[in-house]
């Protein structure tokens, strides 16, 4: 089977290749030619997977799925949410975001947060759901310089590292993302058996 992943993230499309094995073909939006700005203007995290996989659908006429992914801290009622990538304001830098989270956290005393990553997949108009989520609390400084984003101010539940502090391969074990594929893997396996 064939399926477009509706991103221009390189790194997800080599993870996520890195998971499907040679039961699928992952195709990126410049191999079908796609290289609009696909709209994101939904106000959850499933609106926004759904918009985006709609758009590949329906404009391209091919099987795909899109993921979209967000920090939700107990403390601030849900924030950033689906702002997640332009908390600091568009066009802001990871280090922008991490600042002005450290600085509304700044004297909390519940530091729980959640990242959770939605996955929809639309195959011949049929439209599915996976998620996948990953609990921790955010640091009070920053501790780490592997990963990316919010990385090094996340500390998943059961640990005393930062995503930034541990290798790839720990990080990927437990991730938001990688519970996601996982559960989409486990369902693309059972339609195609
Ligand atoms: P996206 O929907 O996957 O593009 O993620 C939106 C934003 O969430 C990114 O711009 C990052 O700031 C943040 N993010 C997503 N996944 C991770 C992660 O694994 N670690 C840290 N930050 C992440």
């Amino acid at each position: 089977m064939e399926l477009v992943f509706a991103t221009n993230n390189a790194h997800k499309l080599q993870e996520i290749t890195a998971m499907t094995g040679k039961f699928f073909t992952i195709k990126s939006l410049q191999d079908i030619h796609c290289f609009d700005e696909i709209p994101e203007t939904g106000e959850t995290l499933e609106e926004n997977a759904l918009q985006k996989a709609r758009y590949v659908y329906e404009k391209f006429g091919c099987n795909c799925f899109a993921d979209d992914t967000g920090l939700e801290i107990e403390a601030l009622d849900g924030a950033p949410g689906v702002y997640t990538a332009r908390f600091a304001g568009e066009g802001c830098s990871f280090d922008d975001n991490i600042e002005k989270t450290l600085s509304l956290m700044q004297g909390k005393a519940n530091r729980t947060a959640e990242f959770r990553t939605v996955i929809a997949c639309i195959i011949d108009g049929e439209e599915y759901l996976f998620e996948g989520g990953v609990y921790g609390t955010i640091a009070t400084h920053k501790m780490g310089d592997e990963g990316f984003g919010y990385d090094p101010i996340f500390v998943p539940v059961g640990y005393e590292e930062s995503f930034a502090q541990m290798p790839m391969s720990e990080k990927n074990k437990i991730s938001h993302r990688a519970r996601a594929f996982k559960e989409f893997m486990m369902f693309l396996h059972e339609i195609t058996d």
